[in-house]
């Protein structure tokens, strides 16, 4: 298959994308006022709505990373979760919040949350910046939701496709027809 940024279509301008981390980066700064918070960032695709909503989140808090990768080929998890990287410190008794870029059928994060239950968080919640629920096969509930969008394959802020466009700072639909 060639891959050619002409097959991206824009979804998201970087300005639209910055407006709406404002927007959760306030609320989840009035959220967790107060509290012992660790925001677990899950590598790879995250990193430019980590980077984005963390700077912008006007709350002291712990920042750490874990780095899962499904069992199996083909393009859809398996809901078989491996840990490459695992946290790197406790969130016994603590509030943990997970930043993901996108959940799809549910079954990567749906396995992340039961890991991390199991180490009795006093809170544990999720945000994603996009959220694409037509796909889903286990319910994991969202608590912040970025945008919702319609089934399409994107790219761009995080999101790749084979390891491409990470780079570029809007989200497009990725169109190989
Ligand atoms: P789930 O277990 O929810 O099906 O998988 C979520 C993971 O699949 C995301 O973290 C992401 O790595 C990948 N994924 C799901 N949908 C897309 C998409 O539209 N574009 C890209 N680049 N990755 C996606």
């Amino acid at each position: 298959m060639t891959m050619s940024r002409s097959r991206i279509y824009p979804l998201y301008t970087h300005a639209q994308i910055h407006e709406r981390v404002l927007e959760l980066g306030a609320q989840i700064a009035k959220e967790y006022e107060g509290k012992d918070l660790v925001v677990i960032g899950l590598l790879n695709g995250v990193y430019q709505f980590f980077s984005d909503l963390t700077r912008n989140t006007d709350l002291d808090f712990d920042v750490t990373f874990m780095q899962v990768a499904s069992y199996g080929g083909g393009t859809e998890s398996t809901g078989e979760v491996k840990i490459l990287h695992d946290l790197d410190r406790s969130i016994r008794g603590r509030h943990a919040l997970i930043v993901e870029d996108i959940v799809d059928t549910g079954l990567t994060l749906n396995k992340v949350r039961k890991l991390l239950l199991d180490r009795d968080p006093a809170s544990l919640k999720i945000c994603s910046l996009l959220d694409k629920p037509s796909r889903r096969r286990v319910q994991v509930p969202v608590d912040y939701v970025g945008f919702t969008i319609e089934d399409h394959f994107v790219v761009g802020y995080g999101l790749d496709l084979d390891g491409k466009y990470r780079n570029l700072p809007y989200v497009g639909i990725y169109n190989p027809a």
